[in-house]
């Protein structure tokens, strides 16, 4: 089965995260299994990038969102590692500004999608706004819970004017993101990484699996849908998001644009 088809959430589906295992690897028993594999996807992630760039018509959003040391970070480091910067944006969202603070949630957002040909990464995104807005009651329950719908109607307008929209939730289990802050805590070059507010977030653990549980079933349309990858082992995210977009990418059905002129005829003098 296709890793788009095995991943995807299906529109209207209800996610239990609990259903969904973090060390699932499709049978492959080391990163040795996946490195071929991976390799080719980044090869060919990048022509796809270049075709992409060429023809100018489609515009590439993925949204990366897990909790703390999920590997948001890592993914973007390998699986975008053959890409052309000339043609990629990456984005990463934090705590809004002031500025930002006083616009809709979707201001800042709107500013980052990516332009026709590019392809636009985003680390964090519009979805901390139903998250960690939602577990720390950032604003009143009333605005974050109209905010499913408004997303989904922004992510609308998006793919209507050519944007295709892929989301991961890079899934993790709690036991295994203990493991990534207590290596951070050993590692003398991962303590820069290290962030005391990580752990307070941790307590918060069920109630973030609840956020995610709500965003993933309220908000996975197939023009925009979201993929649960399984993260605990890194070689697998990476694998199985390369090969999403891949995938995804192929299904677009590019074509380099005809010349602008019948280039038999040109000569270089
Ligand atoms: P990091 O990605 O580790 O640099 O942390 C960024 C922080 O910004 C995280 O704690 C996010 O939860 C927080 N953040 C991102 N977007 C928002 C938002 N819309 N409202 C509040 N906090 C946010
Ligand atoms: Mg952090």
């Amino acid at each position: 089965m296709k890793m788009t088809e095995r991943f995807q959430v299906r529109p209207g589906q209800k996610v239990d995260l609990r259903q969904y295992d973090p060390d699932f690897t499709a049978g492959l028993k080391s990163k040795t299994d996946a490195r071929r594999r991976l390799k080719e996807n980044i090869d060919r992630l990048a022509e796809l990038q270049y075709l992409l760039y060429a023809e100018n018509k489609h515009a590439v959003l993925l949204a990366l969102q897990a909790t703390d040391a999920g590997g948001k970070d890592g993914t973007i480091r390998h699986v975008m590692s053959g890409i052309n910067p000339q043609g990629c944006r990456i984005t990463s969202f934090k705590v809004p500004s002031a500025e930002e603070a006083d616009h809709d949630f979707l201001w800042r957002i709107h500013k980052a999608v990516p332009g026709k040909g590019e392809i636009g990464i985003f680390n964090r995104s519009h979805y901390e706004d139903v998250l960690v807005v939602r577990v720390h009651d950032l604003v009143p329950r009333a605005v974050w819970s109209r905010r499913y719908a408004q997303i989904n109607a922004f992510e609308k307008l998006l793919a209507d004017n050519g944007v295709a929209i892929l989301k991961f939730y890079l899934h993790i289990s709690k036991a295994e993101q203990k493991a990534r802050f207590e290596d951070r805590i050993r590692e003398p070059r991962k303590h820069w990484k290290v962030n005391p507010k990580d752990l307070e977030e941790r307590k918060l653990w069920d109630d973030y699996m609840a956020a995610y549980e709500a965003a993933l079933s309220r908000c996975s349309p197939a023009h925009a849908p979201w993929f649960i990858i399984p993260a605990n082992k890194k070689w697998f995210r990476n694998l199985a998001i390369s090969e999403i977009l891949v995938e995804t990418l192929e299904g677009l059905d590019m074509k380099f644009p005809p010349p602008m002129c019948d280039v038999s005829k040109l000569v270089v003098k």
